[in-house]
């Protein structure tokens, strides 16, 4: 049974419905492959002279799994999710130097 929890310290602040239900669909392609699902940064405040990032708004999430994945499965993971959370949302997986995950954001056009 795959489990889901947040990284200590992760804050639901400004936390948007959108961004909820793409958290639960990230939460079932890990499940499918019976793969943990952790949700490791959702809010954070916008750092000057850094990217611009929808975390700030709540419009994004990043989740990662405790199981050693190659990064070709991080990307079929992407791609899936990309395709079930449609045009209206960004999918990625990406190191940005704290090892693989997925950043989801709802950023229609
Ligand atoms: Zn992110």
């Amino acid at each position: 049974m795959s489990r889901v929890w947040f990284k200590k310290g992760v804050s639901l602040k400004n936390l948007q419905p959108q961004t909820v239900w793409a958290m639960e669909r990230a939460r079932e392609v890990f499940a499918s492959r019976g793969l943990n699902c952790i949700y490791t940064s959702i809010y954070r405040q916008q750092v000057e002279g850094e990217k611009f990032s929808l975390h700030p708004l709540g419009r994004a999430f990043d989740c990662d799994t405790d199981h050693d994945i190659s990064v070709a499965v991080w990307g079929v993971i992407a791609d899936e999710l990309a395709v079930i959370l449609g045009d209206e949302f960004d999918v990625l997986a990406h190191d940005a130097g704290s090892g693989f995950h997925i950043h989801a954001e709802f950023d229609p056009k």
